[in-house]
């Protein structure tokens, strides 16, 4: 797999804010928000895409929801509520091809995300 711009993170070759860190995973606020609150927990351990996610990264991924809570607690938003996300492929709308979870919160979220009439 190549190296994405998480594991330059992840080395600290270039910067981020960030908000927790252990051996495991490291969460930090993104780079455009598209929330008041928005940061992303990444696995230290490179994933391409959840289709890439193995029976050995299921308490990883687990984990890795454990601390979008954590820190989602930290923002004070966890109370009224967050939305988180993983984004998987072109469809997906991934763009970074090293697994993240995405944290939202701060407003009230839209939902559904795909607005075509699926009825027909
Ligand atoms: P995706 O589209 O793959 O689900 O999400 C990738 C996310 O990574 C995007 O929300 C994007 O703003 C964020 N991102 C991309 N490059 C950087 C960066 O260099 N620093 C930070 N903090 N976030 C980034």
């Amino acid at each position: 797999m190549s190296e994405t711009i998480f594991t330059k993170i992840i080395n600290k070759e270039i910067p981020a804010d960030i908000l927790f860190e252990d051996e495991r995973v490291l969460a930090f606020k993104d780079i455009s928000p598209q929330a008041p609150v928005h940061f992303l927990v990444i696995p230290k351990k490179a994933i391409a895409t959840t289709n890439d996610i193995t029976l050995e990264d299921e308490a990883l991924v687990g984990y890795m929801h454990r601390v979008a809570a954590i820190v989602a607690k930290d923002f004070g938003v966890a109370e009224q509520g967050f939305r988180t996300v993983m984004n998987c492929n072109q469809d997906g709308g991934q763009t970074v091809y090293h697994i993240h979870l995405h944290v939202l919160a701060g407003k009230a979220l839209g939902w559904p995300p795909y607005q075509e009439n699926l009825k027909s």
